[in-house]
């Protein structure tokens, strides 16, 4: 089952000549879920073939223009297509007033019906859930109210071992209540425990997007053992002094953040536009955390336990 992230965008507040403001898109299982809608996010889809009708749940992280201001050209856009499948959108509460002014000045009333959930500001709490995976937020330490979100799949079924199935002609209509962890009673009435006819499920996957944050050590705990984790690296180390006044992180704090929950690898992104050539910055947070990579756009990497970049 697909679990990956296409990043559309990774620019910080200024787009550049090739570089686009945040945004990316996660498929769960066949779910397709948009984090942030900077500016040209539109368009971004339309590049890395993101068919707009099949996003499901959109995810901003707060109000910072970078972040959000894509967004409405694209719920006008799904207006303008026909769209009637509903749309959940995550954000705070002023979210919803600003898109509440906009259609009200424009007259424009929606074909399909927007769902919105305000995000309260505190770590941990589960903002969606449904069979295949739970999303929490992660409060960030940013200017103005912002969270980060993180996706984590469900414990699995067990998994049923064939050659058991073979060997105690276990009936098809039993497979079901095993996966869940029933014993298998045989033909001469004797119980074959479930641990001896499966395997444990798989370990759950799991992914962590820090919008726009400083240096928050105390957050590694929320996301320990995560697999892949995407983490806000404006600046280089040497314009740490930068980075703490306008509350962002360096590619540096960004690996040691990394390193601190024992993540699995290391996307870095929201880079500033003074840095026209990314290598330093990457450079900076291997050296800390080997196994990072920048957050290209149209870049598309699978959340598993070896870690893939499928653009390769
Ligand atoms: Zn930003
Ligand atoms: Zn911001």
């Amino acid at each position: 089952m697909p679990f990956e992230v296409t990043i559309l965008g990774s620019s910080s507040a200024t787009p550049t000549q090739d570089r686009h403001p945040t945004a990316q898109v996660l498929n769960v299982c066949e779910r397709f879920f948009l984090l942030d809608c900077g500016e040209g996010t539109q368009m971004q889809m339309s590049r890395f073939k993101v068919r707009y009708g099949k996003i499901s749940h959109i995810f901003i992280s707060h109000l910072h223009g970078d972040h959000y201001l894509g967004l409405m050209g694209l719920l006008s856009t799904m207006h303008l297509q026909g769209r009637n499948a509903e749309l959940h959108l995550f954000g705070q509460q002023e979210l919803m007033d600003i898109i509440e002014l906009q259609l009200r000045l424009s007259r424009t009333r929606l074909r399909y019906n927007l769902i919105f959930h305000p995000i309260k500001n505190y770590s941990g709490d589960i903002i969606h859930e449904d069979d295949e995976i739970v999303v929490r937020t992660l409060v960030m330490n940013h200017r103005i109210p912002c969270v980060g979100f993180h996706f984590r799949e469900k414990t699995g079924l067990r998994r049923i071992n064939p050659d058991k199935i073979r060997e105690h002609a276990i009936p098809v209509h039993q497979l079901d209540s095993i996966k869940k962890g029933a014993d298998f009673r045989d033909g001469t009435g004797r119980i074959i425990p479930n641990r001896d006819i499966t395997f444990d499920p798989a370990r759950p996957r799991s992914y962590a997007y820090f919008s726009d944050t400083m240096f928050e050590e105390d957050l590694a705990a929320e996301v320990e053992g995560v697999d892949l984790l995407y983490h806000e690296s404006t600046f280089l180390h040497s314009d740490l002094e930068r980075a703490v006044s306008t509350f962002h992180s360096t590619a540096k704090q960004a690996a040691q953040l990394a390193l601190k929950a024992g993540a699995q690898k290391l996307l870095i992104g929201h880079f500033s536009a003074r840095y026209p050539d990314l290598q330093p910055l990457l450079q900076e947070a291997q050296s800390v955390f080997p196994n990072t990579e920048l957050a290209l756009e149209g870049s598309r990497f699978a959340v598993e336990h070896g870690i893939r970049d499928l653009t390769q």
